[in-house]
């Protein structure tokens, strides 16, 4: 009895997607070890991308309805606003459905400290509140592309937002260093559900008990700055959070480890990484323009070319799907595939990405600026050559090539031309003093996202400050 009024329950919803997940899962791992077991976790979660329990013995998984229809499932990587949005909706009832009857009405269970929610799942926020249970939010972007949503409402009022072609070039003086073509704004079907969509995020954001942010103090320094000016919460930096904790165990898709025995058979430092996360697609004319480029580059490579990357322009549905696994092998050139035969490329559809980037075969990193890859990038000490495909991945990208100078941009899109330019201008060691440069500061980096994690360091006083707080959240008694 005792000891169960020294726990809490923790219950956490993620968006169920894999960017999301992984984070999410990482977080909640490292509250529970961090509290030695005290807090107890309960992963509320979409039938959706539902995670394996049995990677997690310790926490509780309750599954909910998220009343997708199977074409809706597959429309994230089409329209990831118009999918959240749906979700935002689909889930309030079936949350508030789970929150009353299978945890808050648990009498032998710990009581409940909080809710984590994802910052994208907003609607979390006001059915915690009408149950009256605190509610913290978390980030799982950069502190840097939250701030730009912030700013939505003054860059409608100075007309940056909606973008306008001819000032894609401008600087944001309000953002510095972000030019109007970095700002975090999404396509999707109707701008005005994009909007809303992230005025709701703020507005409950701000009406949370605080927001949990996975990046480090002496990363993101003057994003927090901002950030607290304009959140009036506690808010609470404890990344990297795969460091605490990897996300293997999280993976949607299986990790094809056979590229790990690929790599041990590389030169140090030769092999360039591409992958462009669980979301982004391309088209079979911009796969073969990639392949083209990696062919005259005469870089080795290990490429993630994961189901559903390649999109047909011209296929119907049934083709699509045929050709979201194996069909892309029929656009590869010759070129390309003579360089495959000879042992210089590896292909695989899902990779043990953490594991890749640490790998001492892996000189570079072509990504598409994901937030968790990019931060997994500087924690191996890998620089990168960033090709940001939407959303806040244009303000991570910026931050690699503008802030840290870690990386460079692909600056006029897939073009084989320019891909294969930057590749040698990344991978080349000899005689290329800006890859020195760059392997310096992204060490430097490195090094700091090592430091912030020991004990003492800014990470892990943010981690027992937060769980402090979270203990002494007040929840009324349920009768
Ligand atoms: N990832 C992986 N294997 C791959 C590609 C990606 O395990 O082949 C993981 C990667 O380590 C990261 C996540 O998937 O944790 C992708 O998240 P990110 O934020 O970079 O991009 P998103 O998928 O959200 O666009």
């Amino acid at each position: 009895m005792d000891e169960q009024r020294h726990r809490r329950r923790l219950v956490l919803f993620s968006c169920p997607l894999q960017g999301h997940i992984n984070p999410m899962l990482q977080l909640a791992t490292i509250l529970h070890s961090h509290s030695k077991g005290a807090l107890s976790i309960t992963i509320v979660h979409t039938h959706f991308n539902s995670p394996n329990p049995s990677n997690y013995p310790n926490f509780t998984f309750l599954p909910i309805s998220d009343g997708l229809s199977q074409s809706q499932k597959k429309s994230y990587t089409e329209d990831v606003i118009a999918f959240m949005t749906l979700l935002n909706v689909n889930c309030v009832n079936p949350f508030r459905d789970c929150l009353v009857s299978k945890i808050l009405s648990q009498k032998h269970e710990p009581q409940v400290g909080c809710i984590i929610y994802d910052s994208t799942m907003h609607f979390t926020q006001p059915v915690a509140e009408s149950l009256q249970l605190p509610c913290i939010g978390f980030r799982t972007s950069s502190p840097m592309s939250f701030v730009a949503f912030a700013a939505f409402p003054v860059l409608h009022e100075k007309g940056y937002i909606p973008i306008r072609e001819s000032e894609l070039e401008a600087l944001v003086p309000e953002l510095p260093p972000l030019k109007v073509k970095d700002l975090p704004v999404v396509k999707t079907h109707n701008s005005e559900v994009f909007y809303q969509w992230v005025a709701d995020m703020i507005k409950q954001t701000k009406a949370s008990s605080g927001l949990i942010v996975n990046s480090f103090d002496s990363l993101d320094q003057s994003a927090f700055q901002l950030l607290s000016q304009e959140f009036a919460v506690p808010i609470f930096p404890i990344g990297p959070f795969h460091k605490f904790s990897p996300a293997s165990s999280s993976s949607l898709l299986t990790q094809d480890q056979s590229c790990i025995s690929w790599l041990n058979a590389q030169a140090p430092s030769s092999v360039i990484y591409i992958s462009f996360g669980s979301s982004a697609s391309i088209s079979e004319a911009q796969l073969v323009e990639i392949a083209m480029g990696l062919a005259n580059s005469e870089q080795s490579f290990l490429w993630v070319i994961r189901p559903g990357l390649v999109v047909s322009s011209c296929r119907s549905d049934n083709d699509k799907d045929k050709n979201e696994d194996d069909k892309f092998t029929e656009f590869l050139p010759q070129k390309f595939n003579e360089m495959m035969m000879s042992g210089r490329g590896c292909i695989v559809k899902w990779a043990p990405q953490e594991e890749v980037l640490a790998h001492p075969s892996v000189g570079g990193f072509w990504t598409h600026s994901g937030w968790n890859s990019t931060l997994e990038s500087i924690c191996e000490g890998v620089p990168m050559l960033c090709w940001p495909c939407s959303g806040d991945q244009k303000v991570n990208a910026r931050c690699v090539s503008h802030v840290w100078r870690v990386g460079f941009q692909l600056e006029n899109g897939l073009e084989r031309g320019e891909i294969e330019r930057s590749l040698r201008r990344l991978m080349i060691q000899e005689n290329n003093k800006e890859r020195e440069e760059l392997m310096v500061r992204v060490k430097d980096l490195k090094e700091m996202a090592e430091l912030c994690r020991r004990a003492g360091g800014s990470s892990f006083k943010s981690i027992e400050g937060l769980t402090e707080y979270i203990f002494s959240c007040n929840v009324p008694k349920i009768a």
